[in-house]
């Protein structure tokens, strides 16, 4: 049934939703996950609006990102950066979800407790 809707009126509704409906609406099929984690400026717009729209604490744009000399600097997809900085709750390798004990590591962009990053990062 979900198929049957036009791409645009899925846009449309997109518009609306909160960053966590938009994240939970690319779980339900590959139609919905390849439009919504897509790098289109339509995509992105739509997350920048919920993004805007509903984390009023968040107005930065996402960040630049690392790269190497030989490349123009990027920015972080908005996907990527809401991931990061409101869906993602827990260490990227155990399953510490005490905000309080975890560090964001923009370069690898994930969250790690002190524990596993001692473990599992050459610095
Ligand atoms: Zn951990």
């Amino acid at each position: 049934m979900a198929t049957k809707i036009p791409t645009e009126i899925i846009i449309e509704i997109c518009l609306h939703l909160t960053p966590n409906d938009l994240y939970s609406l690319s779980l339900i099929c590959k139609k919905y996950r390849s439009l919504l984690w897509s790098t289109t400026t339509t995509t992105q717009d739509i997350w920048r609006l919920s993004r805007l729209s509903f984390v009023p604490n968040l107005t930065l744009p996402p960040p630049l990102l690392h790269t190497n000399n030989k490349e123009p600097l990027k920015r972080m997809s908005e996907q990527q950066y809401i991931w990061l900085m409101i869906l993602c709750e827990k260490c990227y390798f155990c399953d510490q979800k005490n905000k309080m004990e975890l560090t964001m590591y923009w370069e690898g962009k994930f969250y790690s407790c002190e524990k596993c990053l001692a473990k599992k990062v050459i610095r």
